[in-house]
C-alpha cells in the first residue's frame, strides 16, 4: 500500500463517469452534449428551442464527489471510488460499489471490463482491480494475523429473482431468519487464493450472464449483477467484511412500463421498484434509527440488507453518461438521481 490513495472518510461517495462517443454515434455525427470542467463537476448542454424557434444551449450543471470525463482509465475511475472501500472489509465493514446508468453508458466496461470471452478481458474491470487489492491487503503486516478467508460468489437479479452465475444460472431462494438475517440459499461461494482465481470466477459469470442474449433482446441490460467477495474469519467463518459491486440494470428499463408485453411491464416496474428502493437505502446509511427502510421492497435491497446497516458501511456510486446529445434526457434524469443519492 502506498499511502497516496485518496484519504476521503464518507460513509457515501457519489460519482459521475462520462465516456466517449463511440463509433457508431460519431459515423451518426452525434454531437456531445456533456463537459466536465472540474473534477467535482459535470454540466449538461441541452440544446433547446425558443418560442420564435431560435435554438439555444440551456446548461444544466451538477457536482458530486468526483466527475470523470472521457479520458480517465478504469484505474483511475477504480483509484477514487472502490479502491478506497478495499480497506473497509479488512476493518469489519461492509464495502458497496454500484455502477447506475442507462443500457449502453459504461456501466460493464466499468465493472467487469470489456469482456469478449477471454479472461485477460475481466483484468480492466472494477471487479478484477478490487480482487487484486483484497489480496494485497490480505498479505499486509496489519491484516496478515487475521488469516481471513477470501471467497467470491456472482450472481443476477431478474424480475425479483435470484440466479446463481457460478451454476449455470441455478435459481436460488432468499430466506431472512427471525433476526433479518438474509441468506441466499445454495448460493456458490468459492474459495480463492489468488486473484487469477478469482479472474477466472468473473470471466465465468460474465459469461453466463451475457449467453443466450442478443444485442436486440439483451437480459443483462434488464438485470443487476452482484459480484461479492467476502472475507471471512478462520474457525468459525464468520463474516469479517463483504465486497459487494453491482452492475445496476439499465436505468430507462424502469421507465418502460408501457410496454403491450405483460413480461416487460413486470420487468420494468421490478427495475423501477429496485432502483427507488436502493436509493432510500443509501441515502439512509450513516442516519440513525434506520430499521424501517424499504429493505423489503425489492429483492436487490433485501439482499444486500446487511451492507446498508452500521457506522462501519461504506457505499459508492457510480453514476454512467453517455455523451450524445441523443442520450440527454436519459443523462439528466442519472444526474438528477445521482445528485439525491448523495449525502445530506
Ligand atoms: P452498459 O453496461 O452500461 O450497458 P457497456 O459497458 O456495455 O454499457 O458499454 C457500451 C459500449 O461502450 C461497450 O462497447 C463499451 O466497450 C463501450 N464503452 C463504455 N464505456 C467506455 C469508456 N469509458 N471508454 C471506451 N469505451 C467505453
Ligand atoms: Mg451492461
Amino acid at each position: 500500500l502506498t499511502g497516496t490513495e485518496p484519504v476521503e472518510d464518507h460513509q457515501i461517495t457519489v460519482c459521475v463517469r462520462k465516456r466517449p462517443l463511440n463509433k457508431k454515434e460519431l459515423n451518426k455525427k452525434e454531437v456531445d452534449v456533456i463537459s466536465v470542467p472540474t473534477k467535482d463537476q459535470m454540466i449538461v448542454h441541452e440544446p433547446k428551442n425558443k418560442v420564435d424557434l431560435t435554438k439555444y444551449l440551456e446548461n444544466q450543471k451538477f457536482r458530486f464527489d468526483y466527475a470523470f470525463d472521457d479520458s480517465c482509465t478504469n484505474e483511475i475511475v477504480y483509484k477514487y471510488t472502490a479502491k478506497p472501500l478495499v480497506a473497509t472489509i479488512f476493518e469489519g465493514g461492509m464495502a458497496t460499489c454500484f455502477a447506475y446508468g442507462q443500457t449502453g453508458s459504461g456501466k460493464t466496461h466499468t465493472m467487469g471490463g470489456d469482456f469478449q470471452g477471454k479472461t485477460q478481458d475481466c483484468k480492466k474491470g472494477i471487479y478484477a482491480m478490487a480482487a487484486r487489492d483484497v489480496f494485497t491487503y490480505l498479505r499486509a503486516p496489519k491484516y496478515k494475523p487475521l488469516n481471513l478467508i477470501v471467497s467470491a460468489s456472482f450472481f443476477e437479479i431478474y424480475s425479483g429473482k435470484v440466479f446463481d452465475l457460478l451454476a449455470d444460472k441455478a435459481k436460488l431462494r432468499v430466506l431472512e431468519d427471525g433476526k433479518q438475517q438474509v441468506q441466499i440459499v445454495g448460493l456458490t461461494e468459492k474459495v480463492v487464493d489468488n486473484v487469477d482465481e478469482v479472474l477466472k470466477l468473473i470471466q465465468h459469470g460474465n459469461a453466463a450472464r451475457t449467453s443466450g442474449q442478443t444485442s436486440a433482446n439483451s437480459n443483462s441490460s434488464r438485470s443487476h449483477a452482484v459480484f461479492q467477495i467476502v472475507v471471512r474469519s478462520p474457525g468459525m467463518h464468520r463474516v469479517h467484511g463483504k465486497f459487494s459491486l453491482i452492475d445496476l440494470a439499465g436505468n430507462e428499463r424502469g421507465a418502460d412500463t408501457s410496454s403491450a408485453n405483460r413480461q416487460t411491464r413486470m420487468e420494468s416496474a421490478e427495475i423501477n421498484k429496485s432502483l427507488l428502493a436502493l436509493k432510500e437505502c443509501i441515502r439512509a446509511l450513516g442516519m440513525k434509527g434506520n430499521n424501517h427502510l424499504p429493505f423489503r421492497v425489492s429483492k436487490l435491497t433485501q439482499v444486500l440488507r446487511d451492507s446498508f446497516i452500521g457506522d462501519k458501511s461504506r457505499t459508492c456510486m457510480i453514476a454512467m453518461i453517455s455523451p450524445a446529445m441523443a442520450s440527454c434526457e436519459h443523462s439528466l434524469n442519472t444526474l438528477r438521481y445521482a445528485d439525491r443519492v448523495k449525502e445530506l
